[in-house]
C-alpha cells in the first residue's frame, strides 16, 4: 500500500540557492517518513494566497526564508511562545491539525541553531559584547541569543535608523527580564566600528554580503585588526562555506565560522517540530556535505 506524502516547502524569494530540501529530505528518507520537502518560490504579492495554501491535510509546515521573516507574521495564527515572540521573526511554521480546523504557529529556529553553533564554536557571551552586522531577520535571532546569553549588544546596519529600530523593538519586549545595554552604529563609520570592536568577544554578519562572492566582505578586513585575540567571528552566510570575512578573519588568527553548523542546527529543529521526532544529525549534516 502507498503511504499518503505529506509536504513541508521552503517560502521565500529567491530560493534557488536554497540548502534546506537536501538536508531535510535527507532526513524525512532516513527516518522513514513519507514527506516531500518543496520549494515555494514566493514573490511578494503572492504571500498572503502561499501562506493560505498551507492550510491543507497534507502540510506539515513550512520554514521561512529571505525576504519574509517579518513579514510573514500576520498572516498566521499564533506565534510560538519563546522566540518567535522574541525575535518578531519566523523562520518556521507549524500546521497544527485541530478538530476546528488548521492553525499556523510560528516558530524561529535560527535563535536555536545560531545559539548551539555559537556554543560549538566555544563561544562565552554573559557579560561580554556580541556586534551584529545588519538589521533584518537574522539579526534579531542573533539579538535574541545576545539577549539570553546576558551579552552586551551592538547592531551596526547600513541604515542606523533600521539598527535603532530593532534595538527599540527589542528593548520594549515585556518578557525582557535581562537588563544588558544595547547600542547602534552606522555600518559606515569606521571610527565607532573600530572602537566597538576593540571590545567584542562574538562579530556575527547578519547581512547577506558574501554569499555566492569569495570577496566581499560586509566590512573592511583591516578593521578585524581592532578585535581582541579571543573574539570569535561568524558568518551566517554559509555559501561559500567559507566566506571572505571567514578566511580574513583566520588570517589574523582568530576562531572563524560560517552558517552551515547554525543551518543545521536550525533545520534539525525546523524537523523536530513538524515531526516530533529526533532529528537524524548525522545524515543531515551528510546531506550538506560537513566533516564536522
Ligand atoms: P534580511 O531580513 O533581508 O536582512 C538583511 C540585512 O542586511 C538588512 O539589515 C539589510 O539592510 C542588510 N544588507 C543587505 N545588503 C546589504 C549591503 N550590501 N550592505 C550592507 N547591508 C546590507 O535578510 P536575513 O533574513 O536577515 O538574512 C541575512 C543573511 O543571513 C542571508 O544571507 C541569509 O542567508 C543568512 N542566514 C543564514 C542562516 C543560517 O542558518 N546560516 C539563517 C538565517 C539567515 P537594509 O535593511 O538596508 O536592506
Amino acid at each position: 500500500m502507498t503511504l499518503p506524502v505529506s509536504r513541508v516547502g521552503l517560502i521565500g524569494h529567491p530560493i534557488g540557492h536554497s540548502r534546506s530540501p537536501a538536508m531535510q529530505q535527507a532526513a524525512f528518507d532516513a527516518l522513514g517518513i513519507s514527506a516531500r520537502y518543496e520549494l515555494w518560490d514566493t514573490p511578494a504579492d503572492q504571500l498572503a494566497q502561499r501562506v493560505a495554501s498551507l492550510r491543507a491535510p497534507d502540510i506539515l509546515g513550512a520554514n521561512v526564508t529571505i525576504p519574509y521573516k517579518t513579514a510573514i507574521l500576520p498572516l498566521l495564527d499564533d506565534l510560538a511562545p519563546d522566540a518567535a515572540h522574541r525575535t518578531g521573526a519566523v523562520n518556521t511554521i507549524v500546521c497544527e491539525q485541530l478538530p476546528t480546523g488548521i492553525r499556523l504557529i510560528g516558530y524561529n529556529t535560527d535563535t536555536v541553531g545560531l545559539r548551539i553553533a555559537l556554543h560549538a564554536c566555544g563561544a562565552a557571551l554573559r557579560g561580554r559584547r556580541m556586534l551584529i552586522l545588519g538589521a533584518g531577520g537574522a539579526a534579531r535571532a542573533a539579538l535574541a541569543v545576545a539577549r539570553l546569553e546576558e551579552a552586551e549588544i551592538y547592531v551596526a546596519a547600513r541604515r542606523i535608523t533600521a539598527a535603532q529600530a530593532l534595538l527599540a523593538v527589542s528593548n520594549a519586549d515585556p518578557s525582557r527580564l535581562d537588563t544588558v545595554t544595547s547600542h547602534a552604529l552606522a555600518l559606515d563609520d569606521t571610527p565607532q566600528l573600530a572602537s566597538a570592536l576593540a571590545y567584542t568577544a562574538v562579530l556575527i554578519n547578519a547581512t547577506p554580503i558574501g554569499t555566492g562572492d569569495p570577496n566581499a566582505l560586509p566590512l573592511p578586513a583591516s578593521l578585524l585588526a581592532h578585535l581582541p585575540p579571543d573574539a570569535i567571528v561568524f558568518d551566517m552566510v554559509y555559501n561559500p562555506p567559507e566566506t571572505a570575512l571567514v578566511c580574513a578573519a583566520r588570517a589574523r588568527g582568530l576562531r572563524a565560522a560560517g552558517g552551515h553548523s547554525m543551518l543545521l542546527y536550525q533545520g534539525a529543529a525546523a524537523f523536530t517540530l513538524w515531526t516530533g521526532q529526533s532529528a537524524p544529525l548525522a545524515t543531515m549534516r551528510a546531506a550538506l556535505g560537513l566533516t564536522f
